[in-house]
């Protein structure tokens, strides 16, 4: 088997099943081999090479089910074949689909304003289950067959493997930089003498630098969950020179300096917010990661595009090179969901070349301003709640990651940040719940 194949059956089987079991799981359509597996999984021919890369691979709606599981290849015959049982649901297809955003790849001319796939394109968009982490539907599809077969599994435990609260810092500060006053003054007609003062005294006064309190909050959660499995993390934008890349703030000022001694004091660890410019010239990445090696004085690992606008699949090959390990970006701005198709951090799988890599995709499971935005969901703070809550409880059902992502910017008023702190809280009640009965 394949090395992407091989870690698909894995990655659907998850960390907690004893090694004998993955290899008892088989992908092949050649039945002198089926004797080798207790499950063989029946490849439809999505990888066959008459087929691959054209549109003709992207699944028509509505679905086929397996379970009331939306299947996107193979179908729901089952057949034994002696003591083999032959799926004919091809959930490696399906699954490789969605992990390595193959529809991407396809569909290139299908973009948004900012070059972006958009998410209510999608087909988990089209077809309305980009709020079902399917991938992890598989699994559990998988895993009960093999139980039916007698394999003796653990159960699932309900329970976030990983909690991030991120902060992408798009503007640090409202009124901190003679522009910002000339802004204020000019724009604004605000007075100068307020405006100076404004920028010359205490940076705890500025209104967008809300960082001790979004830290102290996030600090009570961490206490509660577990420092190691919940982290708090600040994407900085390291260059950029596009409109959508505005205001640039020197690293080297004094008040970056305090916010990243600051970030330190918590424990908050870093991550490029690559610009939108590098989001168009992947290139650039390795700059811009360098620039806030040398501000920081720290190895940059992680990544988040800044409009998430990561614009190709192929392009996290630039974020690789760069030297990066963990990327951020995968969800969509303009719908909140399940972009990956999975809760937890994946392997990338270029579906260019099918190379499998070493760079690990942390799914986005909510943006704030995905929520609040006309042009994007456009919900009220019932809806958001009701919708954000679904995310949740599905993401900790199969021991996902949970990614919040909110900006420091609309943690200023208003329902965005009345949600945060409910959704706070909706985590460490789903912690301290009892343990569903997800298998049964
Ligand atoms: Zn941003």
């Amino acid at each position: 088997m394949k090395d992407f194949i091989q870690y698909i059956i894995r990655f659907l089987l998850g960390d907690e099943i004893p090694g004998e079991l993955i290899t008892a799981v088989g992908y092949t359509d050649d039945p002198r081999l089926y004797n080798k597996y207790s499950i063989v999984i029946y490849p439809s021919g999505f990888f066959d090479s008459s087929i691959y890369g054209k549109p003709a691979s992207i699944p028509a709606l509505p679905l086929k089910e397996i379970d009331k599981i939306p299947l996107l290849f193979g179908n729901s015959e089952e057949e034994m074949v002696n003591d083999t049982l032959v799926l004919h649901a091809d959930i490696v297809a399906s699954t490789f689909f969605l992990i390595t955003r193959y529809e991407e790849m396809v569909k290139r001319s299908v973009r948004d304003e900012h070059g972006r796939f958009p998410g209510k394109e999608s087909l988990p968009g089209r077809g309305r289950f980009i709020q079902r982490p399917l991938v992890e539907e598989y699994g559990l599809y998988l895993r009960n067959k093999l139980r039916q077969l007698g394999a003796n599994l653990p159960k699932e435990k309900l329970r976030f493997r990983k909690i991030y609260l991120t902060h992408d810092v798009d503007v640090p500060f409202y009124c901190r930089t003679w522009k910002q006053v000339l802004r204020e003054v000019v724009i604004n007609k605000k007075s100068l003498v307020e405006t100076v003062r404004l920028k010359t005294g205490n940076l705890t006064d500025d209104q967008y630098y809300i960082f001790p309190w979004i830290f102290e909050e996030n600090e009570k959660i961490r206490k509660r969950t577990g420092k190691k499995r919940c982290k708090t993390i600040c994407f900085f934008k390291a260059g950029g020179n596009t409109k959508q890349d505005k205001p640039s703030f020197r690293l080297t000022s004094c008040d970056m300096k305090s916010l990243f001694s600051l970030a330190n004091t918590y424990g908050v660890e870093t991550g490029l917010h690559s610009s939108y410019q590098a989001g168009m010239t992947p290139e650039l990445i390795i700059k811009e990661k360098k620039h806030l090696e040398t501000a920081t004085g720290k190895k940059i690992r992680l990544n988040r595009h800044h409009f998430l606008s990561c614009r190709e699949p192929e392009h996290l090959t630039f974020i690789q090179k760069a030297g990066i390990e963990h990327d951020f970006s995968l969800g969509y701005a303009d719908i909140a969901g399940f972009r990956l198709g999975t809760c937890r951090a994946v392997r990338w799988i270029n579906p260019a070349t099918r190379n499998l890599t070493s760079l690990v995709l942390h799914p986005l499971t909510i943006m704030d301003c995905s929520l609040s935005e006309k042009k994007y969901m456009n919900l009220s703070y019932e809806e958001a709640l009701a919708y954000c809550e679904k995310l949740i409880s599905q993401t900790a059902r199969f021991r996902g990651d949970l990614t919040l992502l909110w900006h420091n910017t609309s943690l200023q008023t208003g329902y965005l940040k009345q949600l945060y702190f409910d959704l706070l809280n909706r985590v460490t009640l789903q912690e301290s719940s009892t343990p569903s009965k997800a298998d049964e």
